[in-house]
């Protein structure tokens, strides 16, 4: 069951600092992903992880360095998973669609954040001005645009 409207981020917004976003196949099988500035980054640098369903305290697992110049993930040595693995496989084709690249596969759907990209308050789809973020925020996005 998905709404007709179909969610299709920004390409820009995956840079907002905090940017989450779910993958689902449309058979029961969802995957979200992550795109996070780190607080203390001596350079501006964007990780992708991929929430986890284990009870960790910390429930993201680092997948790699998002590359906004083409919309990739680079995995590095810190890497919880190989190029092969579902996760990185997903996560790919997913960007691919952000940025243009791909079509979506017939029954998959994007799915937006139930909080703000940018600093992570939770926002109602329905209220925000640009999906997936908390009014305020999506103001500064479409002033800065
Ligand atoms: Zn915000």
């Amino acid at each position: 069951m998905h709404d007709v409207w179909e969610y299709r981020p920004d390409p820009g917004h995956l840079q907002a600092g905090r940017f989450v976003f779910t993958v689902d196949n449309g058979r029961g099988r969802r995957l979200t992903f992550r795109i996070a500035r780190p607080r203390r980054a001596v350079r501006d640098i964007l990780f992708a992880s991929v929430r986890t369903d284990t009870a960790d305290a910390w429930p993201w697992a680092y997948v790699g360095v998002y590359e906004p110049a083409d919309g990739t993930v680079r995995l590095t040595g810190g890497s919880r998973f190989a190029a092969t693995d579902l996760e990185v496989r997903v996560l790919a084709f997913a960007l691919r669609v952000i940025h243009g690249r791909q079509a979506l596969p017939a029954g998959y759907a994007l799915l937006p954040s139930a909080r703000c990209a940018c600093c992570g308050t939770r926002v109602a789809t329905r209220t925000a001005t640009v999906a997936g973020f908390a009014p305020a925020c999506s103001q500064r996005l479409t002033q800065a645009a």
